[in-house]
C-alpha cells in the first residue's frame, strides 16, 4: 500500500507523520516543490516512526506517484489572519491544476485539504478520469470535532461523550446540524437562543488559532489520518467530508460537506440524513454559494 503526500507544509507532513505512526502503509512518499524540506520531514518522521512503524518514508517526485492507494493533496498557500478561505481560490487553482496532471495509478483516492477545499475537490473531480468516489474533501471532520468541542463547554459535558455533525461547505456557510446532536448516545436539546453564538464560534474556531499560531495542525492532521485509516481499513465508517452530488440532498455539480460512507473506494455511499426545514435551507445555501465558486474554479482552469 502506498501513501503520496502532495505538500510538506504544516498539513501535509503533520498528516505523513500521523499515518507512519498507525503502520497502515509500506510505504509514505512526501512530494514538494522543495524537495530539501520534504527530505528533512521524511527523515524526522523516519526516526520517530523507527519504533511504531515499518512503513517507509521518503521525499519524492511527481513521477513515484504513480500506483497510489491513497494521494493526501495538502499543496497550496494557507489563510493568513482575516482571509477567508474563498480568498485563496485562484492561487490554489492554479497549483491544483499543476497537480493534475500526473499519473497517480487506477486505485487512487484523493483525500484533499487544499482551501477553499470543496471548490478545489471538485475542480480536481471534474479535470480527471476518476469516478467521483474518489475524491474525498477534508473538513467536515475538523468542523465536527470543533462543534463536540464548542458544544460540550455550551452544554458542561465531557467533550467525548458529546456528538454533533457539521455538513454544508468547509467555509463561511457552515451547517452545524443540532438536530442530531448527542450527549452519552441521548439526544440533546440545544435552546434556539444558543445557537446563533455556538455557530458563530465554530466558524471562528480556525482564525482564533490562525491569529495566535499562524495555522491549525493538530486538528486537521488527525481528522486526514482519520479518513485515511477508514478509507484504507475498508472501515465503512460514515465521517462528514466534502463530495460530489448528483442529486443527493437536492443538489448536483458541486463538492459539499455531506455524511460519507468511506471505505476503500473514497466515499462508498452520500447518507442521506433526515435535516429540518431550517437545516435543508442553510444546506441550500451554502449548495448554491459552492455552486458558485465552482463554476469560477472551472473557469480557472
Ligand atoms: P504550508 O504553506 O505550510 O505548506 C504548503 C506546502 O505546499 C509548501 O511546502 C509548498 O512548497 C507546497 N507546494 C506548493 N505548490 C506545490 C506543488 N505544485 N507541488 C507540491 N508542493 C507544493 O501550508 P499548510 O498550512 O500546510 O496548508 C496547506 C493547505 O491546507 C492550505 O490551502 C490550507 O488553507 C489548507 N488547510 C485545510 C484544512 C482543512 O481542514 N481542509 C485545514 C488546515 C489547512
Amino acid at each position: 500500500m502506498k501513501l503520496t503526500v502532495i505538500g510538506a507544509g504544516t498539513i501535509g507532513a503533520g498528516v505523513a507523520y500521523n499515518v507512519a505512526l498507525r503502520d497502515l502503509f509500506d510505504e509514505i512518499r512526501i512530494v514538494d516543490l522543495n524537495e530539501e524540506k520534504a527530505q528533512g520531514e521524511a527523515l524526522d518522521m523516519s526516526h520517530a516512526a523507527a519504533t511504531f512503524s515499518d512503513t517507509i518514508i521518503r521525499q519524492g517526485s511527481y513521477e513515484d506517484a504513480d500506483g497510489s492507494d491513497v494521494v493526501a493533496v495538502t499543496a497550496g498557500k494557507p489563510r493568513k489572519e482575516g482571509m477567508t478561505r474563498a480568498d485563496l481560490l485562484e492561487v490554489n487553482a492554479e497549483i491544483m491544476d499543476a497537480i493534475h496532471d500526473n499519473e497517480f495509478g487506477d486505485d487512487a483516492v484523493f483525500v484533499t485539504t487544499t482551501n477553499p477545499m470543496d471548490p478545489i475537490n471538485y475542480t480536481h473531480s471534474i479535470v480527471s478520469d476518476y469516478p467521483r468516489e474518489r475524491f474525498v474533501g477534508f473538513g467536515g471532520w475538523l468542523d465536527s470535532a470543533r462543534f463536540q468541542y464548542v458544544l460540550a463547554k455550551q452544554l458542561d459535558t465531557a467533550p467525548s461523550t458529546t456528538e454533533g455533525h457539521v455538513i454544508g461547505a468547509h467555509g463561511e456557510t457552515q451547517v452545524p446540524v443540532f438536530s442530531r446532536v448527542t450527549v452519552n448516545g441521548q439526544s440533546a436539546d440545544i435552546p434556539d437562543d444558543d445557537k446563533p453564538e455556538i455557530k458563530e464560534q465554530i466558524r471562528q474556531s480556525a482564525m482564533d488559532v490562525i491569529s495566535r499560531k499562524g495555522g491549525t495542525q493538530w486538528a486537521p492532521t488527525l481528522g486526514v489520518a482519520e479518513v485515511i485509516d477508514a478509507i484504507v481499513r475498508d472501515e465503512q465508517r460514515v465521517i462528514p467530508c466534502s463530495a460530489i452530488l448528483d442529486g443527493e440532498y437536492g443538489h448536483k455539480n458541486v463538492s459539499i460537506g455531506v455524511p460519507c460512507r468511506l471505505g476503500r473506494n473514497g466515499v462508498e455511499e452520500i447518507v442521506e440524513w433526515d435535516l429540518t426545514g431550517s437545516e435543508q435551507e442553510a444546506f441550500d445555501e451554502s449548495a448554491e454559494t459552492l455552486k458558485e465558486m465552482c463554476g469560477e474554479a472551472e473557469a480557472l482552469l
